[in-house]
């Protein structure tokens, strides 16, 4: 894989490299098992002692080709597809916790991924203390404990805008001897990568901007292969001492630093099976075509609607990163200086009433559970993504009640703003 060519040349031609007389366009191979010429060759397969398919429960060659190239976008070791942004956070952080194991999360991240941590994880035995992405490290490295396995956050919290200090958070899990985990979808590759700032596995949910067009749920798992799992052997035997139902085989002396995605693809896939189709994986894969000609307009865009809302009576305040002044503007520029998203937020004077009867006037922009889309589409979190928490949780996630969130499409930005204009009069 050419490692050294520009992210818009990976976004056209990564992952496929079709020889000669094959397809220019990427396969789908709509089939659920592959065919061997002898038992000892498939033999093979399942003892992980040769690469190859077997089943599309865990791997298919269409899905690999665009893991491979979200891989390279995020200048990655190895890659997975899984069936949505949920199951890779899931895989992400099950790959590395058992029973009795904890985590360290910013509390600013999706609602979903809270969700799954604090819920359901927490019926498996695992425990996660969330934490403020903001507060100084002293006080962050007391969330952690002898059992701490991994450390988790969003690089742009959804919704809550809140940008991650990403070199704080690496010094702090690696001075405790794990990974960090970062869900990178708000930003994406063309914005910022994780991994150059030493983040050690990063996760997408792949139905955002990855997609862009509202077509598929998808998630993906991106391993930098930089975190030494050895060298802690004792907090990561999943990674470093044989596994049995593979007849003994340890990921990290067979695998390298492909250790942690064979393990998640071997296991995880295997007993759980949330892959994507690949159907959808070729859907993705024309996504990726355009994103990074959509992410500079989605910011743009976005820009100037935030600008324009800033200067408006009724909206008491307006979050976005991009927007100078904005309490993570600073930081934005640090890890995001091409731009951030596509998403704003803000509160309108009239609160949550307000909001909805904002809403319910817009014609341009559509209500939707759903966000970084070409179109697009407006939410209000408090009824909606994040009903099942309290005005306290909400705060805590960050998340003002009357908060409006508004997902900047790539439309003609003088119609969008003509659209808020006349909602908001
Ligand atoms: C949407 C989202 C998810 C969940 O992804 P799905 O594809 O909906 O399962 C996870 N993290 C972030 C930041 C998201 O925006």
């Amino acid at each position: 894989m050419e490692n050294k060519r520009a992210i818009e040349t990976t976004c056209i031609q990564g992952g496929w490299n079709p020889g000669n007389g094959e397809p220019r366009q990427l396969p789908i191979y709509q089939s659920t098992t592959f065919k061997y010429t002898s038992s000892e060759a498939m033999g093979k397969l399942f003892d992980l002692e040769a690469e190859g398919y077997f089943y599309t429960r865990l791997q298919n060659p269409t899905n690999d080709a665009v893991a491979a190239k979200i891989c390279e976008m995020e200048g990655g070791a190895a890659a997975m597809l899984t069936s949505s942004g949920q199951a890779a956070n899931f895989f992400a952080v099950i790959n590395l916790c058992s029973a009795g194991d904890h985590v360290v999360s910013s509390a600013t991240i999706y609602g979903g991924t809270s969700n799954l941590l604090t819920v359901t994880l927490k019926r498996f035995g695992i425990e996660v203390t969330l934490v403020d992405p903001d507060a100084p490290e002293e006080e962050l490295a007391k969330a952690f404990q002898p059992n701490t396995k991994c450390v988790f956050a969003e690089t742009v919290a959804n919704p809550a805008l809140v940008v991650l200090d990403i070199e704080k958070f690496v010094r702090l899990a690696h001075s405790h001897g794990v990974p960090l985990i970062i869900d990178n979808t708000f930003a994406t590759p063309i914005n910022c990568r994780p991994i150059e700032w030493g983040a050690d596995i990063v996760t997408h949910s792949t139905t955002k901007y990855m997609d862009g067009h509202g077509m598929t749920v998808g998630g993906c798992i991106v391993d930098s292969g930089n975190f030494d799992w050895e060298a802690y052997a004792d907090k990561f035997p999943g990674l470093t001492t044989p596994d049995e139902s593979y007849h003994g085989i340890i990921y990290t002396k067979r695998f390298g630093k492909g250790a942690f995605i064979t393990k998640a693809t071997a296991q995880l896939m295997r007993d759980l099976g949330a892959i994507q189709s690949p159907q959808n994986a070729f859907l993705l894969n024309a996504g990726l075509e355009s994103l990074h000609l959509r992410m500079p307009r989605h910011c743009q865009n976005a820009l100037a609607v935030a600008q324009y809302l800033k200067g408006r009576e009724d909206v008491a305040w307006v979050k976005y990163p991009g927007l100078e002044g904005d309490k993570y503007y600073a930081l934005a520029q640090k890890y995001m200086p091409n731009g951030t998203c596509g998403v704003i937020s803000f509160g309108l004077k009239g609160g949550r009433q307000a909001a909805s009867a904002f809403m319910d006037k817009l014609q341009v922009a559509s209500i939707a559970t759903h966000v970084a889309d070409a179109r697009t589409c407006v939410l209000h979190p408090a009824s909606h993504t994040h009903r099942q928490l309290n005005d306290e949780q909400l705060i805590e996630a960050g998340v003002d009640p009357a908060m409006i969130r508004y997902s900047v499409g790539i439309e003609n930005v003088q119609d969008l703003i003509a659209d808020i204009t006349q909602a908001l009069d």
